[in-house]
Formats: C-alpha cells, sequence, structure tokens
C-alpha cells in the first residue's frame, strides 16, 4: 500500500526571518512513517522544518508554510494513494502578508493582522471512488471527546487521534505519547502511554485493516 503522511509544523512568515508556528517535533508522523516502511508499505512524507532525520526508505518532500504543505497533499494525493494520515501541527492562521524585508526593532509592530490558513484535512480534494482511509490528529485541553468527534465528522476522517495537551509528559516532543482514536461507527479505542513508534505501529495496523475492508 501508499501511505501519504504529514509531519511536522508549518512557519508563516512575518518578514523574512520571522514566523509563527505551532509546537510540534515532528515526532509522530515520522514514527508513523517508520512504522509504514516496517511494514513493507511505500510512504510519502511530506514535512515541515524539523530537527529529526527521516526514515530511510521514505520519499521525503519537505515544505515551510501551509499553503506549500497543502499543494504538496494535493498534488500527492492527485497521483493515488492507500491512506493518508495528517498528523502535521499546521498553523491555523498566518499573517496577511509576509513584509519582504525585516522588520526594524525600532519600526515597531503593535499588531499583527492574521488571515486562516487553509484546512489541508478538511479541503483536500479526495478521489472519487474515496477508497483512501483518512486518519487526523487532534491536540485538546478539553472536551477530548467531543471536540474528537466534531472534527472527525467534519474533516472527513475515518478515525481522529486525539491526545489531551493538558498532559505535558506526553505529546510536544517527547518520545511518548497516549492517545484515544475516534472512529466514525462511534467507537473509540484508548492507548495508554507508550513510545511514540508502538503507538504509529498500532495505528499503521488499524489503517490495513481499514483499508483492506473498505
Ligand atoms: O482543527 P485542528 O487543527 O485541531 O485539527 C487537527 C487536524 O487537522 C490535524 O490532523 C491537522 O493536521 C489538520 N489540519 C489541517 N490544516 C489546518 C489545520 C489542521 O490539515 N490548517
Amino acid at each position: 500500500m501508499t501511505f501519504l503522511i504529514t509531519a511536522g509544523p508549518t512557519r508563516e512568515p512575518l518578514d523574512p526571518v520571522r514566523y509563527i508556528s505551532n509546537r510540534s517535533s515532528g515526532r509522530m508522523g515520522y514514527a508513523l512513517a517508520a512504522a509504514a516502511l516496517e511494514a513493507g508499505h511505500e510512504v510519502a512524507l511530506i514535512s515541515g522544518p524539523v530537527c529529526i532525520a527521516a526514515p530511510e526508505g521514505a520519499q521525503l518532500e519537505r515544505v515551510t508554510t501551509a499553503d506549500e504543505m497543502g499543494d504538496a497533499v494535493q498534488a500527492r494525493m492527485d497521483r493515488g494513494c492507500d491512506v493518508f494520515i495528517m498528523c502535521a501541527a499546521v498553523a491555523d492562521f498566518k499573517p496577511r502578508e509576509a513584509r519582504p524585508h525585516k522588520i526594524k526593532k525600532g519600526e515597531g509592530l503593535d499588531r499583527i493582522d492574521l488571515v486562516p490558513t487553509r484546512d489541508i484535512l478538511a479541503t483536500v480534494a479526495l478521489p472519487r471512488d474515496r477508497r483512501v482511509i483518512v486518519a487526523g490528529f487532534a491536540a485538546e485541553s478539553e472536551d477530548l471527546a467531543r471536540n474528537a468527534q466534531k472534527k472527525l465528522r467534519e474533516k472527513r476522517c475515518d478515525f481522529i487521534c486525539a491526545n489531551d495537551i493538558t498532559r505535558m509528559d506526553t505529546g510536544f516532543d517527547a518520545h511518548e505519547n497516549e492517545l484515544t482514536l475516534f472512529f466514525r461507527d462511534g467507537s473509540q479505542r484508548h492507548f495508554e502511554r507508550a513510545l511514540k513508534i508502538e503507538l504509529a505501529r498500532a495505528i499503521i495496523k488499524i489503517c490495513i485493516t481499514l483499508a483492506e475492508n473498505r
């Protein structure tokens, strides 16, 4: 099977040196890529800027902004894939304009106008037969189940992997994570704290089972 996986943050420039971004090390997405490769599948990994090495064998495409990530995802989706996992921490907002020159400290900057970025997961054009399995991630600080289920429907996912970001020992930049998966049929599956690679292996297995039974 072919997996299309996104990972890491996006950066939205304010000027040539400054940007707004999200906290994300890329570890969960890279672990998913590693687990899919380990299971013998083809992996296209579209990654925002991270400081970790891509798993050997992945077809890595580096991007910076949400717009670039959206275009790269659409182009790869158009060439066909069996499973699409949107694990990237895409910035929800970008500066209305990126200044061509570095803003001088003396000039001051008392406000930044932001506009929403494109929601890649919600808007990527899927193949008409919709055979691709789609999975998203959700980092929640409250009402985990309700918010995850809302995203599951709005973003057309087969399942959402949700983590509670108030638990700062897991999640961001950590090697471990704790996740609850919410499925379209209303069922859910909780994974206790474990190494990201172990969680990734479980998620990849679930994707394969869903793809085989579609
Ligand atoms: O709405 P929220 O950002 O919490 O949703 C998270 C999910 O949506 C993740 O799978 C993330 O990769 C995806 N997303 C996206 N494009 C955005 C924002 C989030 O694809 N602009």
